[in-house]
């Protein structure tokens, strides 16, 4: 038979091509970037450059429709490019305008392109698919009262879209949300085009971050909220995201963020993003959230029971202070994380401390007398244990919170408070936008101080039990050497 015409001809050699390519590759597998905590987590070959996510909402139980387009640089030949994604079904994907097939492999998507990609070319991947809100609390979208809001850290963005989900792969991030007449939607960064009529009285937004962000600090809202602008120190946009309904009792919280923000910049320098705010969602989280730009708080904290107000303003600077450290200057691995939560944990200590309500020496002897308990039960603050086969990891112990702090505190007693000052200005500022780890610490703390810190942070980071505190023999421990 012969064929009549090149067209044809083309679509066939081209399925004939691919089909060859199925019969030599082995089957898919789920990859990982060998981050101990998380071994599947990330995918080796490329470095992504920007995410461009649409989302079509209907209710908070139905999926919504959603493309995801990815451009990236490929690192290396790949024959198979594997991102990370579940909880959705893939209806169509493409690389570099060319139909790909597409697999999943535990909880990677794998696609395979009609050919190869070379190495240090642009990569363009497209990802029609659809994004579950619905099934076990276990991360990514969270339902509220009145929509969804989400919670990727440390591993679930990968439950909303497809991506390299590991925070040493950083991107920018556009966001495009279509949701039904009468609801907002917001996510991180600025407002990057007028929200556009679409038919039936729905509404599209868009969102683009102005600086790089990890997978797992994405944020999309969608709900009966209000939008509530305000200017912070040197001009600072404040934005924050309410239930509608609640506008006016939350107001008074909102007015504390500058403030937030000015104390926070007195002691690390400026804000590093183009825009700041929390979000209060109709939601039991049990947890808040530090979302770059727009950090997420479980409307129960500020009903008025339960929490004293120097707490709750405490909580808020815990957030605040994680945009310097975790989202800015984000963890090379799952084992960094101390450098986050230690951090964010210190400014709130010491925001408390400013109030008079729990002195930071108070709140670190406590955390000593436990720091050996912590230890055993969930591994020294920079080498958390990993979980159990099969078992997913509980990675949010005391031991990289408080236990974290101690670290911070015991450097700070060892190297004083004006270089530990500058070691804390140098860290956010030398890493920002970027992606760095506990030996990275300890090189710029040793620096700083003019002698090798490694000897003494080792053993507060890495032993099992907790080195003497320098300048409080009373508080027990190890004798001091
Ligand atoms: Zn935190």
């Amino acid at each position: 038979m012969q064929l009549s015409s090149p067209r044809l001809r083309a679509a066939l050699l081209a399925a004939a091509s691919l089909t060859l390519v199925a019969a030599v590759l082995p089957p898919p597998e789920p990859l990982g970037i060998g981050d101990t905590l998380f071994p599947q987590l990330g995918n080796p070959g490329y470095d992504v450059l920007s995410y461009d996510l649409s989302f079509t909402y209907k209710d908070n139980k139905s999926p919504l429709d959603a493309i995801t387009v990815i451009d990236a640089r490929a690192l290396e030949p790949l024959e198979r490019i594997n991102l990370d994604f579940t909880h959705g079904t893939v209806a169509a994907a493409r690389v570099n305008g060319e139909p790909a097939r597409f697999e999943s492999a535990g909880e990677d998507l794998v696609l395979t392109p009609a050919s190869p990609v070379a190495p240090n070319v642009p990569l363009h991947i497209e990802i029609r698919h659809t994004s579950d809100p619905r099934g076990i609390a276990d991360g990514g979208w969270v339902p509220t009262d009145d929509g969804l809001a989400m919670a990727n850290q440390a591993d679930a963005a990968h439950r909303v879209f497809p991506c390299n989900d590991h925070p040493s792969d950083k991107a920018y991030f556009t966001f495009r949300i279509t949701a039904p007449a009468g609801l907002t939607a917001v996510a991180n960064g600025m407002p990057a085009a007028l929200p556009a009529p679409r038919a039936a009285g729905a509404t599209t937004w868009t969102y683009r971050t102005l600086h790089p962000m990890a997978t797992e600090l994405a944020q999309v809202s969608i709900g009966d909220s209000a939008v509530v602008e305000a200017t912070g120190p040197h001009g600072l946009p404040l934005r924050s995201v309410v239930p509608a309904a609640d506008r006016k009792r939350l107001e008074p919280w909102l007015q504390k963020t500058a403030e937030h923000v000015r104390w926070m910049e007195a002691r690390v320098g400026a804000y590093p993003f183009e825009n700041y705010g929390v979000l209060i969602a109709k939601a039991k989280t049990g947890f808040e959230l530090e979302t770059q730009t727009l950090s997420l708080f479980e409307n129960g904290l500020f009903s008025g029971t339960g929490y004293p107000a120097w707490y709750v303003e405490a909580v808020m600077v815990h957030e605040l202070a994680h945009q310097w450290f975790g989202d800015s200057v984000t963890p090379r691995t799952w084992s960094d994380l101390w450098l986050n939560e230690g951090h964010a944990t210190w400014y709130e200590a010491l925001y408390a401390d400013g109030l008079g309500k729990y002195s930071m020496e108070r709140r670190m002897r406590e955390a000593y007398q436990r720091s050996d308990q912590w230890r055993a039960a969930g591994g020294p603050p920079a080498a958390p244990k990993a979980a159990a086969p099969g078992e997913k990891i509980g990675l949010f112990r005391p031991a990289v919170y408080d236990g974290a702090a101690l670290i911070l505190y015991a450097l700070r007693q060892e190297i004083g408070e004006k270089a530990f000052d500058r070691v804390e200005r140098r860290w956010v500022a030398e890493n920002e936008d970027g992606t760095a780890g506990t030996e990275d610490f300890v090189r710029l703390a040793s620096e700083v101080a003019g002698r090798d810190l490694a000897p003494f942070l080792k053993p507060w980071l890495y032993a099992k039990t907790t080195p003497a505190m320098p300048g409080h023999p009373e508080w027990g421990g190890p004798k001091s050497v």
